[in-house]
């Protein structure tokens, strides 16, 4: 979608600090980071929020679920803890409409709300 900026970040149409990347997701740092690491995961097509993975092929969930693993070991914050999670709709405080997990660690995150 031109109009999507995580689209147009996935694309590199628009520059961002890419951490790992292959043919199905991109993970790129936050700009404006909560934690010592906080990077975006995202898939390279364009998925509206998490209620629309149901429409997707089946196994891509748990392609994204490694992706994130892979990119915890790569930011060696596997060992050491993270935080993972994504914001969905309205009340989830979900700001860009487009699936994205957040990656947190590289320091105690404290409980979750
Ligand atoms: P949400 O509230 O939708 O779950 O999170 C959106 C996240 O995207 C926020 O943490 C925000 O800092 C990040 N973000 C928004 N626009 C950009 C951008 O253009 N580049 C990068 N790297 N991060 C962005
Ligand atoms: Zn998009």
């Amino acid at each position: 979608m031109d109009d999507c900026i995580f689209c147009r970040i996935a694309a590199k149409v628009i520059p961002s600090d890419i951490v790992l990347e292959d043919d199905d997701f991109v993970a790129f740092r936050d700009a404006q980071p909560k934690a010592l690491q906080h990077v975006l995961v995202v898939p390279r097509e364009h998925i509206a929020s998490l209620n629309d993975l149901e429409h997707r092929p089946e196994g891509m969930g748990d392609a994204l679920m490694r992706f994130i693993v892979k990119l915890a070991k790569e930011l060696g914050i596997d060992e050491s803890g993270y935080r993972a999670l994504t914001n969905v709709g309205p009340d989830g405080g979900q700001e860009v409409q487009h699936l994205h997990f957040h990656v947190l660690g590289g320091e105690n995150l404290g409980d979750v709300r």
